[in-house]
């Protein structure tokens, strides 16, 4: 249901989205992180833009989630870096070359991503982190990928949502917000905040 061209023009869609979002995700981890959370984003999405432009004759669907996350990895560096590079960069790598990829396909993309981030982050639910907005949009979409890829990215997105307000409530095991301890309660985590965007992007797209 999404042709490489498709999936190019979506995700060029969402890096101007993240790039437009560049003061919101700062302002959000100046709060509780280190406040570069947006210049390290929109900087990788800038990467990932170039890359992508580049690509208007890609006919593996796989192949521009890959080019994109593999840009973000290499010029965001750092933990992030890697973990937002992995986001779409993971679940694509090694795929089998695919034209058109259908919603239950993007669903076990973004299923493999989260494993891997997960193995390399070693962070799970309830850790405020950018895992608790993927891993509820991860089990939306297994949950919903039959009924096709509005309804399912329309499910992600607000399991995404849910999975930000819910990092309000947590203490961080990760980077300066977990220093703050039981102050970092009340805020929401920027990673996971970058992730609903991401998915409200795909959804806007496709819709
Ligand atoms: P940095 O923390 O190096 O300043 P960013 O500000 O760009 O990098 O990203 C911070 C975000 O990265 C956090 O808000 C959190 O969502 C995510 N994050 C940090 N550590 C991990 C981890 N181990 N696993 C998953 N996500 C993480
Ligand atoms: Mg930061
Ligand atoms: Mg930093």
């Amino acid at each position: 249901e999404l042709s490489a061209q498709d999936a190019r023009r979506m995700l060029l869609y969402i890096t101007d989205k993240i790039i437009e979002k560049k003061p919101y995700l700062t302002e959000i981890d100046s709060a509780i992180g280190d406040g570069d959370h947006g210049i390290g984003m929109a900087g990788g999405m800038k990467k990932a833009k170039e890359k992508l432009e580049q690509m208007a004759g890609e006919e593996n669907a796989y192949a521009v989630f890959e080019a994109a996350g593999k840009a973000m990895l290499m010029s965001m560096g750092g933990a992030s870096g890697v973990i937002f590079g992995s986001l779409y960069l993971a679940g694509a790598k090694g795929m089998e070359p695919k034209p058109v990829i259908t919603a239950k396909d993007l669903a076990r993309m973004e299923q493999k991503s989260l494993l891997a981030i997960q193995e390399r982050g070693k962070a799970e639910v309830g850790d405020k982190t950018m895992v608790d907005a993927l891993a509820p949009a991860v089990d939306a979409m297994k949950a919903s990928c039959n009924e096709g890829l509005l309804p399912m990215l329309r499910a992600a997105e607000a399991a995404a949502l849910q999975g930000v307000e819910d990092t309000k409530k947590y203490v961080a095991k990760f980077g300066r917000a977990k220093s703050l301890m039981e102050r970092a309660v009340g805020y929401q985590d920027a990673g996971a905040t970058s992730v609903w965007l991401i998915f409200q992007g795909m959804r806007e797209y496709v819709e």
